[in-house]
């Protein structure tokens, strides 16, 4: 979901993006996630407590101060995007930029993909020292394992496309605000539903460019035939032909399995960092988990969620942009908000709004990655053994690979986190038991 990431933030939707890009991601979130108040049922987590997810002394140190590095890039590199635009209006560099590519050309969709391309080009490059930073810490502590010649070819992939696709989305966007300069950020709302549902129906054919992919039947039968089980007892429909094994272990050691795509794109990955390497019935309550957005209506739930958030976003959005070209659009060289230096003064602010809306969004996803674990859980029922147990292990497994900090600072949990911290679900897990005493779960008759 990196390149869907990386191309609506560019496409400017960049506030969906926050909470969409990990809803159909993994059941643990690389580099994410925990809740204070919404995980009700966790145990507090301070010293006294039994805590259920533990690392070795030497594991904790370099947990603890990775996670340190990953939460001051991501506030960082969010904050530095948004002062880079400013930087650019200030200059009136992007007022330059129209006006060069006016003089390249006279015919107007042209200039257009000129200036896009300009646009994309420049902001990728003033985020590609935060990514390279943390493609080297990530090396550093022994997660990535990928050489810098394919994290650059990755990256450049990754631009190509969004200069090709995010293009496409401005140029329609910009198009929008000069044919309805007055209540543009109406179509414009209009016009980003069906590209979201689009982006998530075809980033499953996108994915292959990046990574490679086989049929799980082909390298792990036996663990096909018990996520069969999984899937009848969930009733999803996801036949062993829809299930991949992705050759993760070229550039990573952490571990995954999700759900993407949606309906005839609809599949479950698991990479091959997982498969073999934890117990299968582990990877039976991750893909459990991910079977619960499904059945659930995550994904229409969060679309909806975002279609009235946005409603409201994209029309404060217009109100303060329209408001800061009058006030500085003298200063910034910038006539008109539907000029194509104008349409950035509505990124810049829609960019401001993403960042403080983030922790809205991610206190969402966070609800979400909550039922989802309860229902992960109540899948492997009768499956496993000892749901608790496995569902434990997992998460230990899943946060020792990552290197999660087990006692994450709690503001960067409300801002920052799209999953409830290994630790929340862990404790969660370990104290789920509704069957004791012939209950019976949320989601299940038994
Ligand atoms: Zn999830």
């Amino acid at each position: 979901m990196k390149f869907a990431r990386s191309l609506l933030l560019a496409g400017c939707c960049a506030f969906l993006l926050a909470g969409l890009a990990p809803l159909p991601l993994s059941a643990q979130a690389p580099a994410s996630p925990s809740t204070p108040a919404s995980t009700a049922a966790a145990p507090p987590a301070n010293a006294n407590t039994q805590q259920a997810y533990t690392l070795s002394p030497d594991k904790l140190a370099k947990a603890v101060a990775l996670s340190r590095i990953r939460d001051i890039l991501e506030i960082a590199g969010a904050i530095w995007g948004i002062v880079f635009l400013w930087i650019l209006l200030a200059t009136h560099a992007w007022s330059g930029i129209e006006a060069w590519a006016k003089r390249i050309t006279a015919r107007r969709w042209v200039q257009g993909v000129v200036f896009f391309f300009a646009f994309f080009l420049l902001t990728t490059l003033a985020s590609l020292p935060f990514d390279w930073y943390g493609q080297h810490v990530s090396r550093g502590y022994g997660i990535s394992v990928q050489g810098w010649g394919g994290w650059f070819g990755d990256q450049a992939k990754a631009l190509g496309l969004t200069l090709v696709i995010g293009t496409l989305v401005l140029l329609l966007f910009n198009w929008i605000v000069r044919r309805w300069p007055r209540r543009y950020w109406f179509g414009v709302w209009i016009a980003t539903l069906p590209i979201l549902v689009l982006t998530l129906f075809v980033e499953p054919l996108l994915e292959p460019i990046f990574n490679k992919f086989e049929p799980l039947n082909q390298h792990y039968p036996q663990l096909v035939q018990e996520l069969e089980q999984v899937v009848a007892r969930t009733g999803t429909n996801i036949p062993p032909n829809r299930m991949y094994l992705m050759k993760a272990s070229l550039k990573t050691n952490g571990l995954n399995a999700y759900v993407s795509g949606i309906g005839a794109t609809k599949r479950i990955v698991v990479w091959d960092t997982t498969a073999g390497r934890i117990p299968d019935d582990e990877v039976l309550f991750v893909f459990g988990h991910e079977s619960g957005h499904y059945v659930l209506h995550h994904i229409p739930k969060m679309l909806a969620g975002y279609a009235v958030a946005l409603f409201f976003v994209y029309w404060g959005c217009a109100a303060c942009a329209s408001w800061l070209v009058r006030r500085f659009g003298a200063r910034w060289h910038i006539e008109e908000l539907s000029s194509r230096a104008g349409f950035v003064v509505l990124l810049f602010v829609i960019s401001i709004a993403a960042f403080l809306l983030q922790p809205a969004s991610n206190a969402f996803s966070r609800h979400f990655e909550h039922q989802a674990d309860i229902y992960g859980q109540e899948a492997i029922h009768g499956i496993v053994p000892d749901p608790q147990k496995t569902a434990v292990a997992a998460f230990n497994h899943l946060g020792e690979a990552w290197l999660e900090d087990p006692r994450p600072n709690p503001f960067i949990e409300f801002w920052l986190y799209d999953h409830p911290s290994t630790q929340t679900r862990a404790n969660f897990a370990a104290h789920y038991d509704p069957w004791a005493n012939g209950g019976h779960g949320e989601f299940f008759a038994h």
